[in-house]
């Protein structure tokens, strides 16, 4: 144990006034994830949303598994991102530097170089393949298990910050904006977000969707960076921040008026890249079923979950339980 972590453990076990730092004090984006699963499947066919719906639960609450496993399985957590401006220098576009095909951008830069700076959209196209194999295979399990977790994966293309290397600020002073845009204006404000998005579509190459949404997603790190800090600069640090109890401790947070007035002067970004998310998670659904030879569905609804991935899914949850009781923890990405 590092001295910092006995120094915070020391601190609540006093019961002194703990104040962590504001990327320690939110809920990681679970609400946004378990928001994005959720609605993609009213996006779905007749063929298909009869299956999602049967097990909506499963695919609204197991969306947040990849994050609670980035803390515990080795290789993990760059899954969640890719810090793609890591790769140009000024004035350089990134996109025109990093190739798309996994095994070029491994040729160019190495397995070790891109594993640091994060996998993400390379990690997509296995998960496409798995959930792909799935449905060709008429697995419930996989089916649910892959559709859950791939869902997570694209709602992470669509946040600007999982795609920077300054992905929790590039100053001292903006330390906190990762948690504050995916988290704390998502449990403020995301229940009111319009999510009627379409239908799904098929995506003809899956690749190039995920680096379009990376793109997107990117295009918008500076407008985010530039809001927050005209906005901060010109408010005194009482209207900034609040100060509100989680659990044992109180934590410094941005306060709601700030929240309000960043989340209106974003001007809908976050409500835009939620149903950028939603939709596409849709689609890639949609597109692997049909890859898959659409099969039918109706039959699979009927069918219950496995003993054996019963027990794994108990498992897991008994691992990520102890992790979410570990309060100190670094913000995943
Ligand atoms: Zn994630």
């Amino acid at each position: 144990m590092s001295i910092s972590k006995r120094c915070i453990i020391l601190l609540l076990s006093i019961k002194l006034l703990v104040i962590l730092p504001p990327w320690d004090a939110f809920s990681f984006g679970f609400a946004a994830h378990r928001k994005i699963n959720r609605m993609a499947i009213f996006t779905l066919p007749p063929e298909m949303v009869g299956f999602f719906k049967h097990h909506i639960e499963f695919i609204t609450e197991r969306s947040i598994d990849p994050d609670r496993r980035a803390h515990t399985v080795e290789g993990e957590a760059q899954r969640h991102y890719i810090d793609i401006d890591h790769f140009a220098d000024e004035g350089e576009n990134p996109f025109d530097i990093v190739p798309r095909e996994w095994e070029d951008a491994k040729k160019k830069f190495s397995n070790d170089t891109l594993q640091r700076y994060g996998v993400l959209p390379w990690h997509v196209q296995v998960m496409m393949q798995r959930l792909t194999r799935a449905f060709m295979a008429e697995n419930v399990d996989k089916i649910l298990y892959n559709a859950t977790h791939i869902g997570h994966y694209i709602a992470d293309l669509c946040t600007p910050l999982h795609t920077t290397k300054y992905y929790n600020g590039r100053t001292p002073e903006q330390r906190g904006i990762h948690a504050l845009w995916e988290s704390r204006l998502v449990e403020l404000y995301a229940d009111n977000y319009n999510y009627l998005v379409g239908r799904a579509e098929y995506i003809e190459s899956p690749l190039d969707r995920t680096w379009e949404l990376i793109e997107e997603s990117h295009l918008k790190v500076d407008t985010i960076y530039w809001v927050f800090d005209s906005l901060r600069t010109h408010l005194p640090p009482d209207v900034v921040y609040a100060y509100e109890m989680r659990g044992q401790s109180t934590s410094r947070t941005f306060s709601r008026t700030f929240s309000h007035k960043i989340h209106q002067a974003m001007d809908a970004m976050v409500e835009r890249q939620m149903r950028r998310a939603v939709k596409s998670v849709g689609d890639f659904w949609f597109t692997a079923w049909v890859n898959a030879g659409q099969p039918d569905l109706y039959k699979l609804e009927k069918r219950s979950l496995s003993a054996a991935f019963r027990r794994q899914l108990e498992q897991e949850e008994q691992i990520y339980k102890k992790i979410d009781q570990v309060e100190e923890r670094p913000t995943p990405r």
